[in-house]
């Protein structure tokens, strides 16, 4: 079948609209829009059909007029016929018709974020691609672009010529999910990622946000209605300036590892990845923001070492966050004074050895109930007065030191209190050194 027969095949069969009956042919020609070539070919099939008015060719002629050609229908009311009405295209419904519309829904609320690269992506029922499919079975159309496709492009391009702009299939700053059959929109905006260590003053904050246990965070009398079981976060302490600078709507703080509640942490800090959700401005000057934040949150935390970041960095600091190695100084109390030489004692047992812990009692509700083996690399300890040592303790990442220090009633094996043979816990705990793996992104 060539061109014109199969045109008119698929025409007589459905009324088409010209964006539809294009992306048909759409392997054919060059330079031109899918728009253009569909009112083309139903010119041409018009020009070629009025060259002998038979009854047969004026049904034909009828047939593209209900498809929307403008060469029939002044043909046919040449001709004193009056042309069939156009009718609504079979695979589209017309919906293509409405990309000015949205585009220019859309535009205003671009212009509330700074972007360089979009991407189109539209959603339609699937019964539009069903019509699509079948029309590509029964005419053999195999070259033919979707749909979908087509829209995408049509508004892509449709913004472009109004704002400067490039689409970007790998990793746009902003998605604009259309729905041509609501005529509606959502913006994804790609968020920014920023590296930081943290380091943290008090024993009084969590990293991230805590929610109030007993209103999940919708506010009560037991949280004075803040939804928060905690006031403030390592997490809500970088926001407040990392939001003051991007015009974002939100920070999560994606940590390597956590320190308790109650411990500091200290030496060059904790490594981190904030992804600022939603960002307005995305062109910051990073080192201004890392200087703001330790401005705003002085004697509370500090940022160091802010640097762009990705996505990919934050599956880094996840994973390797266990296999890092950890130094802590702990505060030890006892119940019975022990002499300088059990401390001295305790040092060789510690020295390199593998301990098991069992997930300890106090976060058993948020692990999994299992024993994890751990590697104690030294500790070194200085008695202080009668009822307390200080300890300085090398382990591996993931090392739970408060039962190290306890035992957690049998849980940790070996412990500090089964060694030295009395009750000890720990007082206070300070992160001195967290040793990270650089983050190669290959
Ligand atoms: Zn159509
Ligand atoms: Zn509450």
């Amino acid at each position: 079948m060539n061109l014109e027969e199969k045109a008119l095949n698929i025409l007589l069969n459905h009324a088409i609209c010209d964006y539809c009956l294009g992306r048909q042919f759409s392997n054919l020609g060059t330079g031109t829009t899918n728009l253009y070539r569909g009112q083309t070919i139903k010119t041409y099939l018009a020009m070629n059909l009025s060259s002998s008015l038979s009854e047969e060719n004026i049904q034909k002629l009828q047939i593209l007029s209900q498809s929307g050609s403008v060469m029939a229908k002044n043909i046919l009311r040449k001709e004193n016929i009056s042309p069939d009405n156009t009718q609504k295209c079979y695979i589209c419904e017309n919906y293509l018709d409405r990309a000015n519309e949205l585009v220019e829904l859309i535009i205003p609320k671009l212009k509330d974020y700074e972007f360089r690269t979009i991407l189109v992506g539209t959603s339609l029922p699937k019964e539009f691609h069903e019509r699509e499919l079948k029309n590509k079975e029964n005419f053999d159309t195999i070259s033919s672009e979707y749909l979908k496709q087509e829209f995408n492009r049509i508004i892509g391009k449709k913004l472009a010529n109004k704002i400067a702009l490039e689409t970007d299939f790998k990793s746009p700053d902003i998605v604009i999910e259309v729905e041509p059959l609501t005529s509606s929109f959502k913006l994804r905006i790609k968020p920014l990622y920023i590296f930081g260590r943290y380091l943290k003053y008090l024993r009084t904050i969590p990293q991230t946000r805590w929610p109030c246990r007993n209103c999940k965070g919708k506010g009560c009398k037991e949280c004075s209605n803040t939804g928060k079981r905690y006031a403030e976060s390592v997490e809500e302490l970088v926001e407040i300036e990392a939001l003051n600078h991007t015009k974002g709507k939100k920070v999560t703080l994606h940590g390597a590892g956590r320190e308790d509640i109650d411990a500091l942490m200290l030496g060059s800090g904790r490594p981190f990845v904030m992804e600022v959700i939603a960002p307005k401005v995305r062109s910051i000057n990073i080192k201004e923001l890392e200087e703001s934040t330790n401005k705003s949150t002085k004697e509370k935390i500090e940022v160091r070492e802010y640097r762009w970041s990705s996505k990919k960095e934050i599956i880094h600091l996840k994973s390797s966050a266990k296999d890092s190695i950890k130094k802590y100084r702990a505060l030890i109390e006892y119940d019975k004074s022990v002499s300088g030489k059990e401390l001295r004692i305790l040092e060789k047992e510690f020295n390199n050895r593998m301990i098991k812990q069992r997930t300890p009692d106090r976060v058993s509700h948020r692990r999994a109930d299992k024993i994890r083996e751990k590697k104690i690399f030294s500790i070194k300890c200085e008695i202080k007065n009668a009822e307390e040592f200080e300890a300085i303790i090398t382990c591996d990442g993931g090392c739970y030191v408060k039962e190290l220090i306890s035992g957690d009633n049998g849980r940790t094996k070996p412990s500090i209190s089964e060694i030295l043979n009395v009750q000890a816990f720990c007082k206070e705990l300070d992160v001195l050194e967290i040793e990270d793996k650089p983050f190669i992104d290959e």
